[in-house]
């Protein structure tokens, strides 16, 4: 599988930077730094949550998210930033109960009840302190979401501080810096990587530019996707997130 190959490929912990105060973490500090950082005023139930690439560690993300936030906004937010590339289902498993988007009400699954994400965060996770969330289940990621707190922490002075602002109640803390690939050809940093050759574990997948230029020649199907920062990076349409273009 492509997933477990590129994980092999790279095992290292990223490093990444607290939003509220610019100092960069190693992974394993970051939770506890941020229980730290967060400033200590009473403005409601807000969960403090680290979402990692379940199979691809090395991306993560640490957000805040406010009680009453639907968890069709935190899938809204995780599309817009991580993974969305064709509109592909999606849903959080929390326990045995899963939310899902699109949801259908007369309901596909028989014997398993699935919801609409139309509900809120802080009901829908009360009692765990993990879930999971997968986007795509065809060629599917799987992120795991954890917990690390909760608190009272002031939701509107956290979006001040100029992080993600679209998502009401959904504050980006902190996020990895984007790991180093190799191309595989030549050991320069990687810019692309080649579906195509991403299946073949005996081939050349991850690429610069030169090399993917050479990379033409010896391919079948040459299938060129960016090299990004998401745990999604390499699979289906994946490009980075959608760009409005202003000019
Ligand atoms: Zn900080
Ligand atoms: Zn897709
Ligand atoms: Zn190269
Ligand atoms: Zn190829």
């Amino acid at each position: 599988m492509n997933y477990l190959r590129a994980v092999a490929q790279r095992p290292v912990m990223t490093d990444g930077t607290c939003h509220i105060c610019t100092e960069t973490y190693t992974k394993r500090g970051m939770s506890r730094h941020l229980s730290g950082c967060l400033p200590a005023v009473d403005d409601g139930p807000i969960s403090h949550l680290r979402i990692t690439g379940e199979r691809r560690s090395d991306y993560w993300l640490h957000l805040a998210v406010a009680e009453t936030t639907p968890l069709s906004a935190l899938d809204r937010f995780l599309r817009d930033l991580w993974v969305e590339c064709c509109n592909h289902l999606s849903a959080f498993t929390v326990d045995d109960q899963r939310y899902e988007r699109p949801h259908d009400d007369a309901g596909m699954g028989g014997a398993y009840r699935a919801q609409s994400m139309d509900v809120a965060f802080g009901s829908a996770t009360a009692s765990v302190d993990s879930f999971s969330y997968t986007y795509d289940f065809g060629s599917e990621t799987a992120l795991d979401v954890r917990v690390v707190e909760t608190g009272d922490w002031p939701i509107s002075e956290l979006e001040a501080d100029g992080t993600e602002t679209d998502y009401e109640g959904i504050v980006l803390l902190a996020r990895n810096q984007q790991p180093d690939i190799d191309c595989e050809a030549c050991g320069a940093p990687a810019t692309t990587v080649c579906q195509t050759c991403l299946r073949d574990p005996a081939a050349v997948a991850w690429l610069c530019e030169s090399c993917a230029t050479a990379h033409e020649d010896g391919c079948d199907r040459p299938r060129y996707l960016p090299v990004v920062n998401s745990p999604r990076v390499g699979v289906c349409g994946y490009r980075g997130p959608a760009t409005v273009d202003e000019s």
